[in-house]
């Protein structure tokens, strides 16, 4: 579950990095505590397995639930957060009659009635989608296709390739058109690539599926299932790799909008740009082999099987939105075959987190009203100047910087800066047309509604103030084109912020967190980007190459681990999570240790130190389950490191860690000094 990204998911340069990707918020009627050590195993030593010692009777106590392929802190804020605080203001809204068409209201209070009218949805069945289906059905030539899927980009239905509309990277000012690879079912192209049995498998069950979907749409293509498949594979082996993508240097090639039609002749441009509202002088791509090789294939490609997939990419869509039969077979694929998750969430759950999905920014509204106290604001923001200052201390003690570059660093510190709880302006949602009994049209509505706003942005100065999370997210991110840290309400509550918490487990938490979003500007990515967030180097060449030498030792490290046989991390896809996790503990606990200066060291409590409860703290965010399919799709999808593996990765790395539960050399959780990383 990725932080949606509105800036668009097939671009490095302008992906946002967050602490996680789930999703919740703050006050507290009953007293929570700083940390539960009925969570910890005894059995287990916290020199051998950390995350064990912490976390494995809370483990036992918390088996998934049918409905979840993880389990964590952040999946039960995010729980609590929709289905008790947004359930009880969109039921309360649904309860009143006469609201006027247009208003926030009205929309949350239709949708969610859309949402759960089940009766008219089985009764329209795929109609809804058939203006769509007769599009692609008249399809006859390539500048046909070109043109539907210019119309199907407008409703969020993917193809092979797509554009966004984001800050530029070098003109961090200006908004510039993206274009990039996209249009693959499975997300991501190892699940073409891999070999091994479990994504063989998911590979028979993806064609499996696709023909179960077209027999109960009533389509009438032969193996339709193996048709899609190959055409997937055949673009998936031209797509840049996720850890490729990474590099925004690598992938910023800025080029005149006509260059496309030489890259690609085949392919309309102007018509599949014009048709969602892409006007433009200028792209900036990718990848051009990409295209030009994606060219080849198209025009090899039977136009009858680019009409195979192109029907198959509106209905897996809106599968969710269709009848039983389409929204149980899309479960049973992308929820159980992909994640592991064994049964759906009750409907009237699914009917909150998708009106949530829809309408989260007039949600937000009425949610931070209702749970977001204003004094949380002036607290994080100490918090952030207090991980300001000892970042900058840090950055003073590094032995491996120079002076020159040192300076540039404290330059983008002192840039950096910051939101807190909800934005200060409210978009206006009321041209999206929600009408009760009509769920497709709804979707589609406000996918309109989005491509419109991308659309109106062309041309413009980036609007600095807008939000790309909404203020219930149980989540952080840092965007490196505005150089900023951005903390949801959603996140300001235990385990991570905890008004009842001494302040050891606090620091473990929150500013952990903190520390984390703000390594971002300073993680293999962030570090390209300057104080005004344009990707232009700041640092001497024997700098960079000592913080990339750094980088190399931890990418190797984590590659190392396995958590699952024939399942290793992707070190060099996780790196900047997991630098930003070794930066944000080590700032952190820093943090703490000056804030303890001058004071009386505080009392165990429950019989450990505020050293060790420093480590609970952070321990106790990354508690977890997990399905093993679940785990395969996060190591190959996911920048961030399995949960298990964000608390026993980094510790070993910390004299700290070792110092704070005396552990001896010779323990697993203690690397010895030559294998150690300090970056940060
Ligand atoms: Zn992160």
């Amino acid at each position: 579950m990725y932080i949606q990204n509105p800036a668009g998911k097939w671009m490095a340069a302008g992906a946002i990095l967050a602490i996680c990707a789930a999703g919740p918020a703050i006050a507290q009627s009953k007293k929570i505590p700083a940390f539960d050590i009925s969570s910890i195993d005894r059995n287990l030593k916290p020199c051998a397995d950390f995350d064990g010692f912490s976390n494995e009777n809370w483990k036992k106590a918390n088996p998934i639930p049918g409905t979840e392929s993880k389990w964590g802190a952040f999946g039960i804020l995010d729980k609590e957060n929709k289905e008790v605080r947004i359930k009880g203001i969109i039921t309360e809204i649904a309860k009143r009659s006469g609201l006027a068409k247009g208003t926030e209201e009205q929309q949350i209070a239709d949708y969610y009635v859309s949402f759960l009218d089940t009766t008219t949805i089985e009764k329209r069945d795929i109609t809804p989608l058939k203006p769509y289906l007769d599009k692609i059905n008249a399809i006859r030539t390539l500048a046909d296709w070109a043109r539907v899927c210019g119309e199907l980009q407008e409703i969020g239905v993917n193809t092979w390739a797509g554009f966004a509309v984001a800050a530029d990277a070098r003109d961090s000012k200006m908004n510039a058109v993206y274009g990039g690879q996209d249009g693959l079912s499975l997300g991501e192209r190892s699940y073409y690539d891999r070999q091994d049995e479990a994504t063989q498998k998911v590979r028979e069950e993806f064609v499996k599926h696709i023909d179960k979907m077209f027999t109960m749409a009533g389509f009438k293509e032969k193996n339709p299932g193996k048709t899609i498949l190959d055409f997937e594979m055949s673009i998936a082996k031209l797509q840049l790799t996720n850890v490729e993508l990474r590099d925004p240097v690598k992938t910023y090639n800025k080029i005149g909008f006509g260059e496309l039609s030489m890259l690609a002749p085949d392919f309309d441009w102007n018509t599949f740009a014009a048709r969602q509202g892409i006007r433009t002088d200028t792209v900036i791509l990718q990848n051009k082999a990409y295209l030009s090789n994606g060219n080849k294939v198209i025009k090899a490609t039977p136009i009858e099987t680019l009409k195979t997939y192109t029907r198959f990419q509106l209905l897996t869509t809106f599968a969710g939105y269709l009848p039983k039969r389409f929204d149980d077979e899309n479960f049973h694929f992308f929820g159980t075959v992909v994640t592991g998750r064994k049964v759906q969430r009750p409907r009237i759950d699914r009917a909150i987190r998708s009106t949530d999905a829809v309408l989260g920014m007039p949600l937000g509204k009425l949610f931070v009203k209702k749970y977001f106290p204003e004094s949380s604001k002036q607290k994080v923001s100490e918090m952030i100047e207090n991980v300001r200052a000892v970042y900058g201390e840090r950055i003073d003690k590094l032995s491996w910087m120079s002076a020159t570059t040192k300076q540039m660093a404290h330059k983008k510190l002192a840039a950096f800066t910051y939101k807190i709880g909800y934005p200060d302006k409210w978009k206006d949602y009321s041209t999206i047309d929600i009408q009760k009994g009509r769920l497709v049209e709804n979707i589609i509505s406000a996918a309109k509604y989005h491509t419109n706003e991308r659309t109106k942005k062309i041309g413009k100065a980036v609007d600095k103030s807008e939000w790309l999370m909404t203020p219930q997210t149980v989540n952080a991110y840092y965007y490196p084109l505005n150089n900023e840290v951005v903390f949801p309400a959603g996140i300001l509550q235990p385990p991570f912020f905890n008004p009842d918490a001494d302040d050891a487990v606090n620091y473990g938490g929150i500013i952990a967190v903190i520390g984390h979003e703000f390594t971002h500007g300073f993680d293999d990515q962030g570090s390209q980007f300057d104080a005004e967030g344009n990707l232009k180097n700041w640092w001497t060449a024997d700098d960079r190459k000592n913080f990339e030498a750094l980088a190399k030792k931890y990418i190797d490290y984590f590659s190392s681990l396995e958590p699952l046989p024939g399942f290793k991390i992707n070190g060099a896809l996780t790196i900047g999570e997991n630098i930003a996790d070794l930066g944000g503990l080590t700032l952190a606990y820093h943090a703490l240790e000056k804030s303890l200066k001058g004071k009386p060291t505080p009392a165990p409590i429950d019989g450990f130190t505020w050293k060790q409860r420093f480590f609970l703290g952070w321990a106790q965010v990354w508690h977890a389950n997990i399905t093993d399919a679940g785990l395969r799709n996060q190591i190959q999808t996911d920048s961030h490191s399995p949960a298990r593996y964000r608390i026993n990765g980094p510790l070993p790395h910390m004299e700290e860690f070792a110092d704070a539960w005396s552990c001896g050399a010779d323990s697993k959780m203690v690397l010895p000094a030559a294998q150690r990383v300090v970056i940060w």
